[in-house]
């Protein structure tokens, strides 16, 4: 079988993380999240995480030359040869260049572009309400899906927080940031004959179907 190799584009809040849990539980596949690995470095404090904290607090993209090698190593690895969903990555065409750059090198290409498209009114409703327990990263939204006692985690009793880059000013920040360096990438993978569109203000069980069935045909096409 070919390997399918994935990205995810969309802007913050789309629900980009849910689908691409699933889509990987699903395929085998490693999700390779940048915003996770950010996160990541930034709690063991790596090199990585003190040059990212202060981008990624603010909302604003960490410079290409910084998150661009992590990725092209990342997708070299052993467990990604059948295949990777990338999530959170490219955010510039200047990453989207390195990946075609990276996977034509490893005479691969991309099997698809998802893009999760969702408003900006509801992105800043979603995100905005978030709460995440900063001991398990179990997040919650004050609307959507609150704790039983308000500001508290049903697990463990730790109090909530509302992380840094979910304060509803650093959420218009990055749609601003989306809007100018990402969605371009949306004509880029257009023009390459490789998007497809999917409405992010769907339950997550209908995008998820969406999704399948898409892929369902793209292979068959594959096959033809
Ligand atoms: P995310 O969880 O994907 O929204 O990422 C959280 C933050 O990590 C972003 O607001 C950026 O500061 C940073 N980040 C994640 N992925 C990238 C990327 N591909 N390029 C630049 N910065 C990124």
């Amino acid at each position: 079988m070919a390997d399918l190799n994935l990205i995810l584009l969309g802007p913050p809040g789309a629900g980009k993380g849910t689908q691409a849990a699933q889509l990987t539980n699903e395929f085998g596949i490693p999700h390779i999240s940048t915003g996770d690995i950010l996160r990541a470095a930034l709690a063991n404090e790596t090199t990585l995480g003190k040059e990212a904290k202060r981008y990624m607090d603010a909302g604003e993209l960490v410079p290409d030359e910084v998150i661009i090698g992590v990725v092209l190593e990342r997708i070299a690895e052993d467990d990604a040869r059948d295949g990777f969903l990338l999530d959170g990555f490219p955010r510039t065409v200047a990453q989207a260049d390195a990946l075609g750059g990276e996977l034509a090198q490893l005479d691969r290409r991309l099997t698809a572009a998802l893009l999760i498209d969702v408003p900006d009114d509801i992105v800043v409703k979603r995100i905005s309400g978030r709460r995440t327990n900063p001991r398990t990263g179990r997040i919650y939204h004050v609307d959507f899906d609150p704790p039983k006692q308000e500001g508290i985690c049903d697990e463990d009793g730790t109090e909530l927080i509302q992380r840094d880059d979910d304060k509803e000013e650093t959420v218009r920040t990055r749609l601003t940031v989306y809007h100018e360096q990402t969605a371009p990438l949306i004509d880029y993978y257009d023009e390459r004959g490789l998007l497809c569109h999917f409405d992010g203000t769907a339950s997550p069980r209908e995008v998820h179907a969406h999704i399948r069935s898409t892929l369902a045909t793209l292979k068959l096409e594959d096959e033809l």
